[in-house]
């Protein structure tokens, strides 16, 4: 490919709405849009909703049909991971042995499921972070007749609601007061509370898991004072890591996330990160901030499009009272925040 084209690693809604903000404002250079998952970009929110309570088949969740890329002539890989490369030369290494010459690079490599130590997935643990994840879990949950879910964040809760409604006897341990106790008011936690308990959840707040023991045929999940809860299936869903593992092999800065400016610019030259897997500036309260959820995503995408066709609103650094055009944000780490999603029905 030219050195003057663009290439975005990560097929998620930041890769794909990248490379379609790149067309829809006149692009005309080579885009190359590189995913590991096997499938065309899809919407990742609907795995913890269609996909566990019906079985929805990815087809049914794509952001574009196959079509659609062909159309806009964006060069879709899926199924090929970047593996490394050097940012001094421009160039990437991919996991079918090929290389690639980037004008730009676009990191946009998401986020993976944080998995509790020694605690790996199997027939009986189960993480969910991709539609493999889903598909997965949404099959054993068909057979399991009781589940415990370790974590009442979103993805907790959700499946939570998934398990119960396709019939486990399902039991959620959060060791917060509230389940979504990062996201929501305490009022609308109480009452997703309430309205877990009216289906059957069996809520354990306030409580922290003892030790976790995988059988074949169950798991046990410790509780205070020698009790603990039996269950065919255990699903974690403690939070989410930034995905940085090719930006720290590609030696680009990282610190909980891919550190970048107010332009999505990271420390190596002509290198962005968007996404679940950025730390950007926060302008309002300083520091910086990952974002993790799905308009965010999205509207990384559009800005840093913008601020690479220079239609750019200068970046405004905090109490500075002014607008700056410098990297004013990338090296200053704290605060720090991460900003979790709403729920969002697609
Ligand atoms: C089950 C679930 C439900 C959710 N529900 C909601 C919701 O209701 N509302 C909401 O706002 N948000 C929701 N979210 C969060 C939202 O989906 C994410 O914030 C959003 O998908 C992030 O998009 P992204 O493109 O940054 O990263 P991702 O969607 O994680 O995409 C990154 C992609 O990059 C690929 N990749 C990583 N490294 C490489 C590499 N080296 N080479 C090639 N490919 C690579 C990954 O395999 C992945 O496909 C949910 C998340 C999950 C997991």
């Amino acid at each position: 490919m030219s050195t003057d084209g663009v290439v975005i690693v990560g097929t998620g809604v930041a890769g794909a709405t990248a490379a379609l903000a790149l067309r829809t404002g006149g692009f005309g250079g080579d885009v190359t849009l590189i995913g590991r998952e096997p499938h065309l970009p899809y919407r990742r929110p609907t795995l913890s909703k269609d996909v566990l309570l019906t079985g929805m088949a990815v087809e049914k969740a794509l952001i574009k049909p196959q079509t659609h890329w062909d159309e806009a002539g964006i060069g879709l890989r899926t199924g090929v991971a970047v593996t490394g490369g050097d940012t001094a030369s421009h160039t990437l290494e991919l996991s079918d042995g090929a290389g690639l010459e980037y004008g730009s690079l676009v990191l946009a490599t998401g986020g993976a499921a944080r998995h509790l130590p020694g605690l790996e997935p199997g027939p009986r643990v189960k993480y969910l972070r991709d539609f493999a994840d889903a598909a997965g879990l949404r099959d054993e949950l068909e057979r399991a007749g009781s589940v415990v879910v370790l974590g009442a964040g979103l993805i907790g809760s959700e499946v939570a609601s998934a398990s119960a409604k396709l019939g486990a006897k399902v039991t959620v341990i959060e060791p917060a007061p509230l389940p979504l106790v990062r996201v929501v008011p305490p009022s609308i936690g109480e009452r997703l509370a309430a309205l877990q308990r009216g289906a059957g959840v069996d809520l354990l707040l306030g409580v922290r898991p003892g030790e976790i023991t995988v059988e074949p045929d169950h798991v046990a999940v410790g509780l205070p004072a020698g009790a603990a809860v039996v269950a065919d299936l255990l699903v974690v869903a403690v939070g989410t890591t930034p995905d940085t593992g090719l930006a720290e092999r590609l030696a680009v800065r990282v610190d909980d996330g891919i550190l970048v400016d107010e332009r999505y610019r990271a420390s190596a030259d002509d290198v962005y990160a968007i996404g679940d897997c950025a730390r950007v500036p926060n302008p309002l309260e300083g520091g910086t901030y990952r974002a993790e959820n799905w308009s965010a995503a999205q509207d990384q995408a559009r800005r840093w499009r913008r601020c690479s066709s220079a239609r750019c609103p200068p970046p405004r650094c905090r109490g500075a009272g002014r607008t700056s055009s410098v990297r004013c944000s990338s090296s200053r780490v704290g605060p720090r925040r991460t900003t979790r999603w709403r729920w969002t029905a697609r």
